[in-house]
């Protein structure tokens, strides 16, 4: 049997995808938040997950480690892989990709430094503005860059905007409208097109009844 191996994205991801698995009647055979295993078998014996960082989802579905992922569209943004489709949004998860300054804080005059984790994101929203923004990159606590004035402003991910609230920070631009994506791998969709598109279809219509 051709077997298919389905990515996850683990924390906040995972807990709003769970419930979408199993109302297309994919279960994991066991209780996925009470290990640490990163592999575990499903209900069907020909479908197995992975449990992995979402910046890592895009990288193994590029490369054909995996056949399926779910991952969010911030990370796909940054990856700016090739090798994979995205067929399906899931519309979980969803927050926006935003600058962010401090409060009250007045245009930038001369170059800009930003601070993110979002760098080749950033990078190319600046360049279309046409500012110049020297690009600062960092891997958690981008609030804190803007006090502690290693940065004028972020780059990061608001949902209810109490985390920039929390830092002095009020968001000002949209970049990116992010909700969690359906991958899939480009040669796999060939040759395990319908095992995959099995997969893919069941998901797209739970989607669209949790949208009815
Ligand atoms: P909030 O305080 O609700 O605006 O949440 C902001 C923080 O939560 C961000 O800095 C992110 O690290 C994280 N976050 C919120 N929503 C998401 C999401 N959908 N995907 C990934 N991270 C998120």
């Amino acid at each position: 049997m051709t077997q298919i191996t389905l990515a996850l994205t683990k924390g906040r991801i995972l807990k709003e995808t769970l419930p979408l698995l199993a109302a297309a009647g994919i279960e994991p055979v066991e209780d996925i938040f009470a290990s640490r295993k990163l592999v575990f078998e499903t209900n069907h014996r020909h479908l197995r997950l992975l449990i992995l960082r979402g910046s890592d989802v895009a990288t193994y579905v590029q490369f054909g480690a995996a056949d399926i992922g779910v991952a969010g569209k911030d990370g796909l943004l940054e990856h700016q892989g090739d090798g994979y489709y995205e067929p399906l949004d899931l519309g979980i998860a969803r927050c926006k990709l935003m600058t962010a300054v401090p409060v009250g804080a007045q245009p930038q005059k001369g170059r800009l430094r930003v601070a993110t984790k979002f760098i080749n994101v950033a990078r190319q929203f600046y360049a279309e503005q046409g500012r110049q923004a020297d690009l600062i990159k960092l891997y958690g606590a981008m609030e804190l860059a803007p006090i502690l004035d290693l940065a004028h402003e972020i780059v990061d991910i608001v949902d209810t905007g109490n985390t920039l609230k929390a830092n002095g920070l009020e968001a000002r631009e949209t970049i990116a409208e992010i909700s969690s994506r359906l991958i899939v791998n480009k040669a796999a969709m060939k040759t395990k097109y319908k095992e995959i598109q099995t997969v893919v279809d069941a998901l797209a219509k739970v989607v669209a009844e949790n949208h009815e």
